[in-house]
């Protein structure tokens, strides 16, 4: 089972590599920090990933848990005024962690493009968008479940970034041996009537 220290690390290195604008440049951009939540849903709270957060700040977290199985924040502060910092959040939940190593890489790389999109990178610093991956795009948003797109944010442009960014993540990581099988993988819980955000 990955450690939290793994999660950061794969969060960090696929955040860097894989997109025109990184994880670390756009963080120190906005000079703000990333936490990550673990998701504990037998207790119903939420924990401490990784970064440094205040008790207080958790504690705004838990007065809102929320079941998921991952997920991706820009600007928390606009969900929980409260905060102390207008950080970025990671979340993923305890039997995500339990999955294959490379299934954990594939959901992460899954929050990352809804990190780029939702925080405008991806209309500002667009990761180009090939004619192949328009095609497959559009497949794999035929399988979602688009009456809850308003929550899931898995609309067509998400699909196309997905689909472009699984390509360099089978190039550059090789942990699948072609991009049908990450994207499967990363949008195992969204497709033929789940739904996630
Ligand atoms: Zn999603």
């Amino acid at each position: 089972m990955l450690a939290a220290k793994d999660i950061y690390d794969i969060v960090l290195s696929r955040g860097d590599s894989l997109f025109p604008l990184g994880m670390s440049q756009y963080l120190s951009n906005t000079n703000k920090p990333i936490w990550g939540l673990l998701i504990d849903p037998d207790e119903r709270r939420f924990h401490t990933l990784f970064g440094d957060i205040a008790p207080e700040d958790l504690e705004q977290f838990n007065t809102s848990f929320h079941h998921t199985k991952a997920g991706y924040r820009v600007n928390a502060k606009g969900y929980f005024p409260l905060l102390t910092s207008d950080a970025d959040v990671f979340l993923i939940s305890k039997e995500c962690l339990a999955l294959d190593a490379k299934d954990v890489e594939a959901l992460i790389i899954h929050e990352l493009c809804h990190w780029y999109i939702d925080s405008g990178l991806q209309s500002k610093k667009p990761l180009g968008i090939g004619s192949t991956d328009k095609l497959k795009a559009k497949t794999w948003y035929r399988k979602t479940d688009q009456e809850n797109e308003h929550i899931t944010r898995h609309t067509l442009p998400f699909c196309e970034l997905l689909c472009a960014v699984s390509a360099r993540a089978v190039h550059t990581y090789k942990s699948f041996s072609n991009r049908e099988a990450l994207i499967a993988s990363a949008m195992q819980f969204d497709i033929e009537g789940g739904f996630r955000v």
